[in-house]
């Protein structure tokens, strides 16, 4: 049976990165060795590892200012780098979600943390809009995508101190204007490969800045910067199959390909939510995430819950369980999934709501 893979994270992967890591697991480059079994340091990895930063790069038009890293501890490490290394005295934080509050607990450590808006009090379904960032903060850090609440930040407003931002869940997924922040990153199980990498991107005049604090040489970025990602052993096998999604993505048109094939996957997704009787999404309208849609069944019919999974199971659906935060139902919407999944799920929800029309009153008209 046909297998739609709606996972949060780790999540789909195209085919060819799948396939061609499992080649270059068996036989890495004609070397006659698996890709497992390679040098970091001998050259053909070294190509991978090249040919991988300039693709990010090329697509995501990073200037001359700013390195791009591969790194080892997930996105979660990042949430105490980026404070270790850029905050001097205070730094301002967005608190969108579970990831967001995160990333503000670490901060806490080095120094003054200036929350200057949460949606905490309503479960994390909106993106706040007003809120004020202090020109002394060392940086506005931001999460871009709410991959448990399906809440998406549309509208970047521009604030006056440079901008530091957890992308974890849609880097790729649309344009960005790298210049604006002094850091970016993200966990690659999401959007680029499997996990055990990190992408992060920062701009190199940002760093060596904190005075009063000792940066630990594996926590410092600028190691990092001055070594190429190679300071130690970088995961191997996740980077080459960043490389084969990146080239994926290139051969794709590019990010702006990519964007309008997320945009068409999300409206038809949210169409059905919208005009279903026993559906409603979760999220505010306007904040709606397009990588990751968030929905329930309405409050008189929250007892097919269980149902409703076990039937969508059957179709061939799988990871569309709620985060247990949030309940209901999150279907991931990533750069590899197919538009012919996001049909067959929508088909699920019709014939799903169409068994219980006989709980269903007549619209009244
Ligand atoms: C998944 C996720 C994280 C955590 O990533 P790890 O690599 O598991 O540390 C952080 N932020 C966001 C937005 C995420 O989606």
């Amino acid at each position: 049976m046909t297998k739609y893979n709606f996972y949060a994270g780790p999540s789909i992967l195209s085919r060819s990165t799948i396939s061609n890591t499992a080649d270059a697991i068996l036989n890495f480059e004609n070397t006659g060795l698996s890709l497992m079994e390679i040098s970091h340091r001998s050259k053909e990895f070294i190509a991978v590892s090249d040919e991988a930063r300039a693709l990010v790069r090329e697509l995501l038009d990073v200037p001359a200012t700013h390195e791009v890293l591969f790194l080892g501890g997930g996105a979660s490490l990042q949430f105490c780098m980026a404070p270790y290394n850029l905050l001097r005295t205070k730094a301002s934080y967005l608190d969108t979600g579970i990831w967001a509050s995160k990333a503000i607990e670490e901060a806490r450590l080095f120094g003054e943390v200036d929350v200057v808006a949460s949606s905490s009090d309503s479960n994390y379904d909106y993106i706040p809009k007003i809120y004020w960032v202090k020109k002394d903060a060392d940086y506005f850090h931001i999460t871009t995508n709410n991959t448990i609440f399906g809440t998406q930040m549309h509208r970047i407003y521009d604030v006056d101190v440079p901008m530091v931002a957890d992308m974890s869940s849609d880097i790729f997924s649309r344009p960005v204007d790298v210049s604006k922040y002094d850091l970016i990153y993200a966990g690659a199980q999401k959007n680029l490969a499997p996990s055990g990498v990190t992408i992060v991107i920062v701009r190199v005049d940002a760093l060596n800045k904190v005075q009063d604090r000792p940066v630990p040489t594996m926590l410092n970025y600028m190691t990092h910067v001055k070594n190429k990602s190679m300071f130690n052993t970088p995961p191997v096998v996740p980077i080459y199959a960043a490389l084969q999604t990146l080239r994926w993505y290139k051969e794709s048109g590019g990010i702006k390909v990519l964007q309008k094939k997320n945009e068409e996957k999300a409206e038809i997704l949210y169409d059905r939510i919208d005009s279903s009787r026993i559906f409603t999404g979760t999220a505010a309208i306007e904040d709606r995430s397009l990588m990751n849609a968030c929905w329930r069944l309405k409050d008189n019919y929250i007892d097919l819950e269980d149902e409703f999974l076990a039937y969508a199971a059957a179709d061939g659906m799988v990871g569309i369980k709620g985060h247990r935060s949030v309940g209901g139902f999150r279907a991931s919407l990533y750069n590899a999934l197919p538009i012919e999944s996001v049909r067959a799920l929508i088909n699920t929800m019709k014939a799903f709501e169409a068994k219980h029309a006989s709980r269903i009153p007549p619209l009244v008209r």
